[in-house]
């Protein structure tokens, strides 16, 4: 821009100022800008006011507008203009309102294009002539970088106004009215932006949500960063919604007071309740609505990190004893509806501060939060409760039943800090209930833990042994008390453990059933049984312990015909005992395996009967070849008139169902006499024999021959 210097043009001195007329000396070389004015980047001319010609023009301007350098003697200043501007100059020069300001223009190039420019006149002396300099700025690009930055002023109201998220602005120094207010902003609120703009917050809300939202303008200006907030707002049709709004004051240059604050809102109301929705689905159980495992752990562990400043609780792992019966026999509704009565009895024993869950299966858990000086006197007050809860039978898809549980117990703090050691120690207890004949309950203790320890050690020897053939059958005679001869042998499993010397079934057998191992130890004992049995004369049977456990595995069958096959033993020499736990679970599949079985021509016997169940109904289930009734009724049946009653009722079933019945556990001969009163078919005990290693056996056979089996207990007793 033109800074007001004299200069001169073409070897004539110029000054600026008009009214200063002959202050100046024309020919005066003290400076002589005739180069420069000529050279000068910026264009620049000198006309008559009067005529409106050019008097001279520099390099710069013709370059700038295009016409060449000696048609200027021939133009007049509205040459270089377009037709609608030319009015304006002619007025802007009669009033001389160009001078000393800037003015914008539109100028006319050669080329015919028109160019924005912003001229700035000033009244100066030429050749003698009152003339004016005009000194000019092309504004084309600026121009246009303006028209562009409008372009996207509008183009930012617009993206702003049509914004999918909530914007707007509010001018604080005017009491936060709302300077804009964008379209989805007004959708989440439901009222008209237009309605909005210019009003405050107290005028659109109601008092309570307004101060609300005054505080919060407040915390955005006094800090620096942004503000986040989360709330419920009444829209103007009434409906609550939840909006997330971030609010931020406009930084300032000049570190003044902020004045505007932006924010933008978003109505997460669905998002929010769809969130609710998948973490209550991943934290709850779907069939009982309590909460699941993880958000049990996830409850305790928050209780466990509080320390210190944490009431002790009672953890209480509770498990239905035999659901899987009733979910094989009734059904699965009646299973579920069982599951669902549960977790309605076990809600109705807790507080607010407590919780119920369902751990998976038939598993529940307690926590609860004890107050007394006595935790472990409280925790079994409330056990107590959950075994009552338990005590009023069931109505199951319109059948009654009577369900049991089975409950343990870990103390916090004093059983374990963390989730996985007090859960592990509970289910140690739960553990030990069950072990105890369930519906019971039992705290944790150390040697629980110790057992585990064991239990986990002899696993792992159990594997070893299998592979190192560390067992070996023992065979105990059955004698048939019609003749007094040998009607077989029970194989009966021993572990000749290399540090521990021989150990009895009950040492292994319960371990071989938890981890499986027991499907490896009965095939083999199976096959061994049956080798060995084909040594005998042809009339010895022998009877093989049959697990649970192994009914399950699907080779069962396949295991029983290979054995027999390889053994070359008549399948009617091979008696299966197995226990009435088998037809307790997974019955109809167990049939069938029982039926196959007996199809092969395998005997059947009903082992230790009278100790579990002993419903009858599964003699009718099944056509037993033979029930062993429990030795426990052999102790008694001389001083206890229950077990003589039972004695004489097993010998009924017997005849009736026209099955075999053995007493097994005969130690004296006043048992022995007993039972061949009531006419007991066979007998089985230490009066005869112990289980013998199979080499005494061909001894034993060959000795018992001829031999008085009343006599050989009297002279032992004697003895
Ligand atoms: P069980 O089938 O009832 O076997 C009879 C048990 O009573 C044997 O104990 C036997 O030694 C014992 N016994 C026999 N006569 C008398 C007696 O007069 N007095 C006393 N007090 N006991 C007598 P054992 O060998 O310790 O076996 C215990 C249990 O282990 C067996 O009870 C059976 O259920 C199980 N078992 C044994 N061998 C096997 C096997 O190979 N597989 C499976 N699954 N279980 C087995
Ligand atoms: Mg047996
Ligand atoms: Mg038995």
């Amino acid at each position: 821009m033109y800074d007001g210097r004299e200069f001169d043009v073409t070897g004539v001195r110029i000054v600026p100022g008009a009214d200063e007329t002959e202050r100046n000396v024309a020919g005066d070389a003290d400076y002589d800008f005739r180069a420069l004015f000529v050279t000068h980047p910026t264009p620049m001319w000198v006309y008559d006011p009067e005529t409106l010609r050019f008097l001279t023009v520099n390099d710069a301007a013709v370059r700038l507008y295009g016409y060449p350098a000696e048609a200027y003697a021939h133009m007049t200043v509205l040459d270089i203009r377009p037709k609608w501007e030319r009015e304006r100059m002619l007025v802007a020069v009669q009033a001389r309102s160009d001078i000393e300001r800037a003015e914008r223009w539109q100028h006319l190039k050669a080329d015919g294009e028109i160019m924005d420019v912003l001229t700035y006149g000033r009244a100066v002396r030429f050749d003698g002539v009152d003339a004016i300099l005009a000194i000019v700025t092309d504004r084309t690009e600026v121009n246009r970088a303006y028209r562009q930055a409008s372009d996207t002023r509008s183009l930012l109201d617009s993206i702003v106004t049509n914004l999918p998220i909530g914007v707007f602005v509010k001018d604080m120094a005017d009491d936060g009215r709302y300077i804009l207010y964008n379209a989805s902003c007004g959708e989440i609120v439901g009222y008209d932006p237009d309605y909005i703009v210019g009003k405050t917050d107290f005028t659109i809300f109601t008092p309570e949500q307004a101060a609300q939202f005054r505080r919060q303008d407040g915390e955005a200006l006094g800090g620096s960063g942004l503000l986040a907030v989360e709330e419920d707002v009444v829209r103007s049709d009434g409906a609550i919604r939840t909006i997330r709004t971030v609010k931020r004051a406009i930084p300032t240059a000049d570190g003044s007071p902020q004045r505007y604050l932006v924010g933008i809102s978003e109505d997460v109301t669905e998002r929010r309740s769809y969130e609710a929705r998948i973490s209550h689905l991943a934290m709850h159980d779907a069939r009982t609505g309590l909460p699941n495992r993880a958000f049990f752990a996830d409850h305790m562990g928050a209780l466990l990190t509080l320390g210190e400043r944490c009431d002790p609780f009672a953890l209480l792992y509770i498990d239905v004893d035999h659901f899987k019966h009733i979910n094989d026999s009734m059904g699965h509704p009646a299973g579920d509806a069982l599951l669902c009565e549960v977790a309605e009895r076990l809600k109705g024993l807790v507080g607010a501060a407590d919780m119920v869950a369902r751990l998976g299966g038939d598993e529940f858990a307690l926590i609860v939060m004890l107050k007394g000086a006595d935790a472990r006197a409280e925790a079994a007050v409330i056990a107590d409760r959950v075994m009552l809860a338990f005590s009023e039978p069931f109505q199951l898809e319109g059948v009654t039943e009577h369900v049991d549980c089975s409950v343990g117990v870990a103390l916090a703090p004093w059983n374990g800090d963390d989730v996985n050691l007090l859960l592990r120690n509970a289910d140690l207890a739960l553990y030990a209930a069950k072990g105890d004949g369930r519906s019971t309950f039992r705290f944790y203790e150390r040697s629980m833990r110790l057992n585990a320890e064991k239990r986990h050690a002899l696993t792992v020897e159990l594997r070893r042994a299998l592979v190192e053939n560390e067992f070996e059958l023992h065979y105990q005679p059955i004698i048939s008390l019609s003749d007094d001869s040998i009607s077989g042998f029970e194989a009966l499993v021993r572990w000749n453990h290399p540090e521990r010397g021989q150990l009895a079934p009950s040492e292994f057998i319960p371990v071989a059933e938890e981890t499986g191992l027991i499907m490896a130890l009965g095939d083999w004992v199976i096959r061994e049984a049956c080798r060995t049995a084909a040594t005998w004369p042809a009339s010895i049977k022998v009877a093989v312990n049959l697990s649970p456990c192994q009914f399950r595995q699907v080779g069962l069958l396949a295991t029983v015909v290979a054995a027999l096959d390889e053994a070359k033993l008549s399948p009617s020499r091979l008696e299966l005992e197995i226990t009435e736990s088998v037809l307790l679970s997974e019955s109809g599949q167990n049939l069938q395996l029982l039926h196959a079985l007996r199809a092969l021509g395998v005997r059947i016997a009903m082992d230790d009967f009278g100790t579990g169940y002993s419903s009858l109904s599964y003699l009718r289930s099944f056509p037993f070849d033979k029930i062993k009734m429990d030795r426990s009724f052999v102790s008694g049946i001389d001083t206890d008139p229950g077990s003589l009653a039972i004695v004489r009722a097993v010998t009924g079933l017997g005849s009736g169902f026209n099955l075999t019945t053995t007493a097994e556990g005969v130690e004296t001969p006043e048992q022995l006499l007993r039972l061949r009163r009531e006419g007991f078919g066979e007998i089985q005990g230490f009066l005869v024999a112990r289980p013998m290693p199979a080499g005494d056996v061909p001894g034993f056979i060959a000795r018992h021959h001829g031999i008085n089996l009343d006599d050989l207990g009297w002279r032992r007793k004697a003895c």
